[in-house]
């Protein structure tokens, strides 16, 4: 019994779906009513930029999504539009220089690659029943036009096979038992525990360095026993992976890359 609320959060984790910049509003005024619910850049009338009040807000932030490239300018309730929208003029380069830099979506099929545990392998046409890995290239058998959806199938086997074998190896080390294991395409997280002993990965996590999943596993594995993410926790963790850091830096500066592969439209 217990929470079953899943614990780990994503930001902990190193994936940001948000690219935040904020600051302080300082002028508290009466609600605006006549937010507009878009802008333009100045310098770049093509770039839309959505408006968005909160109550929760407490600065005005600014935001790229990862996925889609969208900027949104959140206000709190009550704070200046218009100083809102000099903080977002403000910004304009910085805004630019990210949508510039943006991975572009890729969508998987013969004559694309893919990354596999850290290895870019270029997707070829194949004989036999199944996809398979063979000299830096990913052999896949059948219709071109079903290619992308056997590379999904063959990734997310592949990523059930290592979690499941790196977690069940963590959580012996323990001596804890997990409940079950579950596979998503979450984009805001890599992983979580549930106080009642569940783990869910991204299936993902298999194109990115073997490191970087067995580094997931084993905070999720170490969850089972510390429910939080305090220093006792982070040595637990360095006792199961021991050099974690380098797989969780590399998931906080390359890890929204792995989400630019679609498998189909
Ligand atoms: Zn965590």
């Amino acid at each position: 019994m217990g929470l079953s609320k899943p614990f780990c959060s994503g930001a902990e984790d190193g994936f940001d779906l948000w690219l935040r910049r904020s600051v302080p509003a300082v002028k508290v005024q009466p609600m605006s009513r006549d937010t507009p619910s878009s802008t333009r850049l100045p310098g770049a009338p093509g770039i839309a930029v959505a408006l968005r009040r909160s109550a929760r807000a407490r600065r005005y932030s600014l935001r790229i999504s990862q996925l889609d490239g969208k900027v949104t300018l959140t206000l709190p309730l009550r704070a200046s539009l218009k100083e809102g929208l000099s903080f977002l003029h403000e910004r304009e380069s910085w805004i630019l220089d990210h949508l510039r830099t943006r991975p572009a979506a890729v969508v998987v099929g013969h004559g694309q690659t893919v990354p596999f545990e850290g290895r870019t392998l270029a997707v070829v046409p194949g004989d036999g029943r199944g996809p398979r890995v063979e000299r830096g290239q990913l052999l896949v058998p059948g219709d071109p036009a079903r290619a992308g959806r056997r590379v999904q199938a063959f990734l997310k086997q592949a990523a059930r096979d290592r979690l499941a074998a790196a977690s069940d190896r963590h959580a012996a080390a323990l001596g804890r038992g997990y409940r079950r294991l579950t596979l998503r395409d979450t984009r805001s997280r890599w992983g979580s525990c549930s106080a009642s002993g569940d783990l869910m990965y991204s299936w993902r996590l298999v194109m990115a360095p073997a490191a970087v999943l067995e580094y997931v596993a084993a905070h999720e594995v170490a969850h089972l026993e510390q429910m939080n993410h305090s220093p006792a926790f982070w040595a637990l963790v360095a006792q199961l992976c021991p050099g974690h850091e380098a797989p969780r830096t590399w998931l906080r500066r390359e890890g929204a890359t792995l989400h630019r592969y679609r498998f189909f439209d």
